[in-house]
């Protein structure tokens, strides 16, 4: 921590500020400037706590300088990233993950031939969600448990690892005997009894960022996590609030690259929420592999005008085809890969 010290102030007042620290059993040191002076304060081993330090007499400033998330920081790594193996995906490696799946699982022939088209075209991993987190009351929920046993079943035909969604503790016990992934919705961000269970979970956990989250609160959900004791945790930017109406949400194409720069967690993108429409999906896609992106989460249908969610931004099979075609060109520009390859399975 650094405390700047206004130019007015006076002795007394900069030996009670330098008082106030050792009492917190941390050492002050006086940095003496032309015209403004600043006393650092070190020997802490976690965040510097000096109660009430902002309002002493002649403190300009205090500038916090180590990170209240000391799991998730990229320090505590030593600027090392993690990589987490998921099924047959390596998660924050130089291959990019692909997931790709419905919004919600509706009708089991569906699910089945998307999840094969998807294998077939070097997915991943396939999402659905059976636990919906809708604005209105009165749409579709989703299907429960009967929607965890089809995904179960995609699984078995595909060997694709499931990503699914949990809304509170009690679905969290449902997926976790059904899914490999656990979903954590940007509604849900902040949901701390949730994001405690999910660090109970022995399942990755993907964790969405709230729609008007910053980077340090999507950072101190991951502690929360990570604090528990799941050290599998995988960040995914999915555009946030503002003022803007042209796209769902906007797609924070550089919290990309700033969040590598502040945590060893993988951060993939889903550029599905931020385009809310289908021909925007791409281009988003793009966007997020070209600035450095582990992953991409698109929602994928069929028959979009069937689908139960989200059926205006659901990728149909060619647009889903084009997108991975494209997004493994970006990728081969970065030395990255994306996706498994195709025909594989
Ligand atoms: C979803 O993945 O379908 C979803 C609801 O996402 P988000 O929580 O990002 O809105
Ligand atoms: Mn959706």
């Amino acid at each position: 921590m650094l405390i700047v010290l206004k130019e007015s102030i006076t002795a007394d007042q900069i030996e009670e500020i330098t008082e106030r620290v050792r009492e917190s059993g941390l050492t002050p040191g006086l940095v003496p400037g032309a015209s403004r002076s600043a006393i650092t304060v070190t020997g802490n081993t976690g965040v510097v706590v000096v109660p009430d330090i902002e309002e002493l007499p002649g403190v300009l400033r205090v500038i916090r300088v180590t990170k209240p998330y000391r799991l998730a920081t990229l320090e505590g790594t030593e600027g090392k990233h993690s990589v987490f193996q998921i099924g047959e995906a390596q998660v924050g490696s130089s291959n990019a993950w692909f997931v790709a799946g419905p919004c919600s699982v509706d009708e089991p022939e569906r699910l089945m031939r998307t999840a094969h088209k998807l294998k077939e075209i070097g997915a991943q991993a396939l999402r659905g969600g059976a636990f919906k987190p809708r604005t209105n009351p009165y749409a579709f929920q989703g299907h429960g448990e009967d929607g965890l046993k089809l995904l179960a079943e995609a699984r078995n035909q595909t060997k694709l690892p499931i990503v699914t969604e949990a809304m509170d503790p009690s679905q969290l016990d449902l997926v976790e005997k059904y899914a490999d992934v656990v979903q954590i919705g940007a509604r849900n961000m902040q949901n701390y009894s949730l994001l405690k269970r999910a660090g109970q979970a022995r399942i990755p956990v993907l964790l969405k960022r709230g729609l008007s989250a910053t980077l340090d609160e999507l950072l101190n959900a991951a502690e929360y996590i990570l604090a528990e004791g799941n050290d599998q945790v995988i960040l995914c930017e999915r555009g946030v609030r503002t003022f803007g109406d042209h796209c769902r949400f906007m797609l924070d194409v550089a919290a990309i690259p700033v969040l590598k720069s502040l945590t060893h967690l993988p951060v993939i993108v889903d550029p599905s929420h931020p385009a809310g429409t289908r021909r925007l999906v791409d281009p988003l896609a793009r966007a997020a592999v070209a600035a450095g992106a582990d992953g991409l989460i698109v929602e994928v249908h069929p028959e979009p005008e069937h689908a139960l969610s989200d059926a205006q931004q659901a990728l149909r099979f060619n647009d889903v085809i084009q997108l991975a075609d494209t997004a493994r060109q970006i990728a081969s520009v970065l030395n990255r890969s994306f996706g498994a390859d195709a025909s594989q399975g």
